[in-house]
């Protein structure tokens, strides 16, 4: 088993990073057995300097099965910071997987929001990774990855015999974010089944908190509207909205350019933008109870 925690892949949602050392300490210390190869990665280090999103161009709208191809194929020529870091990246992973030969790999990928209360798991629908994303305790978000292309999980995602789950710890320099990662990749190598029994109540305290912050929020929701933006938008969300607020259709959300954004169905706002840099300004999702 491999297990590649992912931070960092936005300069700014600095929390997972915090969070791996955090785990990785607390492993050495306690000298865990765990049959697994755990693995942190930091993505965009650049942006991380900065504290920015990204420098050129966002990481996790790179990995295109196009550009993988051709990295693979030494045929891709990096033109921007953010391309050079998915070479490399996209190696260290090619070179891990050849080296360590898992049977399976999981890719947790550790984000966070612009806006207060971002806490939950975004998963596709392939069967291994509901499993996954369904024990982690805090709501699950569908269909992302019809509406985005180029993200590290779709990619992992479609990589035989691999789990691929990206996981919003809460909003961007909230305290919080850091301990919800850091319970998440806990809960997540329990339920992997790497944890060995005696060792379940350094978990418990973990699954118990995700618990409870989560208590309130709809389950499960999928996505059925992003509001897709660049940087000439000028776009402008009106302040005070939250991840999972219901939001009705015709309701004012935002300004950009050409006018008043009015919401075009009902349903939970999602990641409603609070940043200078991202292409989306919002997204709309429904609560799905099967
Ligand atoms: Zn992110």
């Amino acid at each position: 088993m491999l297990i590649l925690v992912a931070t960092v892949i936005h300069g700014n949602e600095r929390s997972g990073r915090e969070a791996f050392q955090r785990f990785f300490k607390i492993l050495t210390d306690e000298k865990l057995p765990i049959r697994a190869h755990i693995v942190g990665i930091q993505g965009n280090i650049e942006a991380w300097r900065r504290n920015v999103r990204y420098v050129d161009e966002d990481l996790n709208r790179l990995w295109t099965r196009e550009h993988i191809r051709r990295i693979r194929m030494g045929a891709f020529h990096p033109r921007t910071r953010e391309e050079k870091i998915l070479v490399k990246l996209v190696q260290a992973i090619r070179h891990y997987r050849s080296k360590l030969r898992p049977r399976q790999l999981i890719w947790l990928d550790l984000h966070c929001t612009s806006s207060p209360r971002g806490t939950f798991v975004v998963s596709t629908r392939h069967h291994a990774n509901l499993f996954l994303a369904s024990q982690l305790r805090i709501p699950l978000v569908l269909g992302l990855d019809h509406i985005l292309h180029g993200t590290a999980i779709r990619f992992f995602s479609e990589i035989r015999n691999a789990v691929s789950l990206a996981i919003e710890g809460g909003q961007i320099g909230d305290p919080r974010a850091v301990h919800v990662h850091h319970a998440v990749i806990w809960t997540a190598l329990k339920a992997a089944r790497l944890i060995p029994r005696e060792y379940f109540d350094i978990v418990a305290p973990h699954e118990k908190f995700l618990t409870e912050i989560s208590e309130g929020l709809p389950h499960k929701l999928l996505v059925r509207y992003a509001h897709f933006i660049d940087s000439t938008y000028q776009f402008k969300m009106l302040p005070g909205f939250r991840n999972f607020d219901y939001v009705r259709k015709g309701m004012l959300l935002a300004t950009q350019w050409d006018g008043p954004v009015y919401a075009p169905i009902s349903g939970h706002l999602l990641m409603p933008l609070y940043q200078p840099q991202g292409g989306e300004g919002f997204y709309i999702a429904r609560e799905i109870k099967h």
